[in-house]
């Protein structure tokens, strides 16, 4: 079992870099942004309630966000080699609760990559993307909000993980490729693990 943590800013490259690690490690994918994404595009009650949070560029309440995610992890997520967080936990709360998920499973985070991008890359990738997909929240006043609130709530996972021995650094600007190979390299430093592709 290897249970993975991807962690950033907004547009960081979450997304980008779980694809590539889904590919080469053989991990489940839990991106708690697609999962929600997902119920707004079906109009399912969760999806309403989601969207009146995400179109402000606020975050969803931590006992909706764990329950959807104590869901994934007992349904398609069950009997998966390990599993790749994408977007979860955003604070500490959820990473309390993560924890003790895992715990109650006989599992464990065993790695937090932390794709640390500057506000200002972030916020052109954002806006790049809104202009090319119409990703409905990448629209400048919520860029905003969504960067103040990943100073004040997510941010602070950083040092959580820090202290806990488990983050792993890497710099998020650059190529995917050249940001894919860091990511390798702390891998295996931290946790011993290898890469199946090359
Ligand atoms: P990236 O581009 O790096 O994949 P992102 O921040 O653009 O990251 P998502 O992770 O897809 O996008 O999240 C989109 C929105 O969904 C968030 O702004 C938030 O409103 C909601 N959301 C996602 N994950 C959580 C969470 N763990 N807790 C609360 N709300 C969440
Ligand atoms: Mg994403």
């Amino acid at each position: 079992m290897m249970n993975i943590i991807l962690f950033g800013g907004p547009g960081s490259g979450k997304g980008t870099q779980s694809a590539r690690l889904i590919d080469n490690y053989g991990l489940y994918h839990i991106s708690s942004g697609e999962i929600l994404r997902d119920h707004i595009k079906r109009g399912t009650d969760l999806g309403r309630t989601a969207d009146s949070y995400i179109s402000k560029g606020h975050l969803i309440p931590d006992d909706l966000m764990i329950s959807i995610i104590e869901h994934t992890l007992d349904t398609e997520a069950k009997d998966k080699k390990g599993v790749i967080f994408d977007g979860f936990p955003r604070t500490i709360p959820q990473a309390e609760a993560l924890a003790d998920l895992l715990k109650r499973r006989n599992s464990d985070v065993h790695a937090v990559i932390g794709l640390e991008v500057p506000d200002e890359e972030l916020t052109a990738r954002m806006l790049n993307r809104g202009k090319e997909t119409g990703r409905a929240d990448d629209n400048p006043e919520t860029i905003e909000k969504r960067l103040k609130v990943y100073h004040e709530q997510t941010q602070p996972l950083r040092e959580h993980y820090i202290k806990k021995g488990q983050y792993i650094p890497i710099d998020g600007t650059g190529q995917v490729d050249d940001i894919f190979h860091s990511i390798r390299e702390g891998l295996r430093e931290k946790t011993g693990a290898e890469a199946s592709k090359s």
